[in-house]
């Protein structure tokens, strides 16, 4: 078949950045390569990309999925493959609302440091019809969180088998999913990708996200929330815990390199902030496993901290550090940019 179904997407402009995507049907034979696949075209203005007057925005295809959906028959209809899209300005210049190209670069001038990213994404599953988390009762509240944590059977965790579907989806279309559970709220569930390379882990989270909305549409109609405090009170917020290492960190015994990293980010705890999604505040309370958002601290297995050392990297002095301050509507591109940026020099 040489008519190619291929669905382009890229983030618009909005401070928490969304997906926006659109198919195309191109002729192409035999296998499809990421070179095959042209440059197209969008309004801007519609987008939050450009002005009225001078709408064009062009998106340039930087890494190519084979989706996966097809093969799970979940969507006969759906796209053969989808592209990730840079966004650029008809003079070829990013445009504003491109984060990627910043961690590219960044990820180029630090690339001999080898870091690894690993991110643990949270989300809420809602139900279309009545605006609420899937299985909650209309009016009032479920049981109080304490069960629902990696819990196991219908009354204490819904759309298991959803779930599952797009692990698998993600996989067989090449994302590295390396685990789910359910989470503390009921509804509320977590995957985490990696760890890989900075730009990778970052451009597959975009894929695992868009490929989770889509599963969401078609077995629902639900729709997946990431804000990072969905229900206020006492329901644990949702986060995208960043966990990350340089070569040195997995390879070398060395407390004064790993108290170095964390002396640097506490350093710049405030610019961090700004570069973790909008609304952290409201989950960022230091209550349900947060630290206070105007308060930085480290510790050893401390899930109320803002940098947790795990036990075996305490332990063996090498590792990783997870950085559990991001939200879970964060742009990954920023957030891991970031600290790249912090730690790549220490
Ligand atoms: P927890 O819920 O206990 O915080 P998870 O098992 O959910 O931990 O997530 C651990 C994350 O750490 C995964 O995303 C994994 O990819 C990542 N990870 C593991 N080893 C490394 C490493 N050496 N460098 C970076 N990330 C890592
Ligand atoms: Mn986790
Ligand atoms: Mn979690
Ligand atoms: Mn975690």
């Amino acid at each position: 078949m040489k008519l190619k179904k291929i669905k382009y997407l890229w983030l618009d402009g909005y401070d928490t950045p969304n997906i926006r995507s659109k198919t195309k049907y191109v002729e192409i034979e035999g296998d499809v390569d990421i070179d095959a696949i042209p440059e197209w075209g969008f309004d801007g203005s519609s987008t939050m990309q450009a002005e009225g007057k001078n709408s064009d925005c062009i998106l340039k295809p930087v890494k190519l999925y084979r989706n996966a959906m097809k093969i799970f028959d979940l969507y006969p209809n759906c796209c053969n493959h989808i592209v990730l899209c840079e966004v650029m300005n008809p003079d070829g210049t990013p445009n504003e609302s491109n984060t990627r190209f910043r961690l590219r670069e960044l990820s180029e001038k630090y690339e001999d440091s080898e870091m690894w990213f690993g991110i643990e994404q949270e989300y809420v599953i809602m139900d279309s019809k009545t605006e609420r988390p899937c299985g909650w009762p209309e009016k009032g509240f479920p049981l109080p969180q304490g069960r629902y944590y990696c819990g196991v059977g219908g009354n204490v965790v819904q759309l298991r088998k959803l779930i599952e579907e797009h692990a698998g989806i993600c996989i067989q279309t090449g994302i590295p999913i390396s685990g789910t559970n359910a989470e503390v709220m009921l509804a509320q569930w977590e995957y985490q990708i990696g760890p890989s390379s900075p730009l990778s882990v970052c451009d597959d989270l975009w894929v695992a996200r868009y490929l989770l909305e889509s599963v969401a549409e078609y077995r629902g109609p639900y729709y997946i929330t990431l804000d990072p405090k969905p229900i206020k009170g006492d329901w644990n917020g949702s986060g995208a815990h960043i966990n990350f290492s340089t070569k040195h960190m997995r390879e070398e015994s060395d407390v004064d390199y790993i108290n170095n990293v964390i002396k640097e980010l506490e350093k710049t705890h405030k610019e961090h902030i700004l570069e973790y999604g909008l609304g952290n505040e409201d989950r960022l309370t230091g209550n349900h496993e947060t630290q206070h958002i105007d308060e930085f601290s480290s510790g050893n297995s401390d899930r109320g901290a803002s940098i947790r050392i795990p036990m075996s990297t305490a332990k063996e002095s090498k590792g990783y550090l997870e950085d559990r301050r991001p939200a879970s509507n964060m742009d990954p591109y920023r957030a891991v940019a970031m600290i790249v940026e912090t730690i790549g020099d220490v």
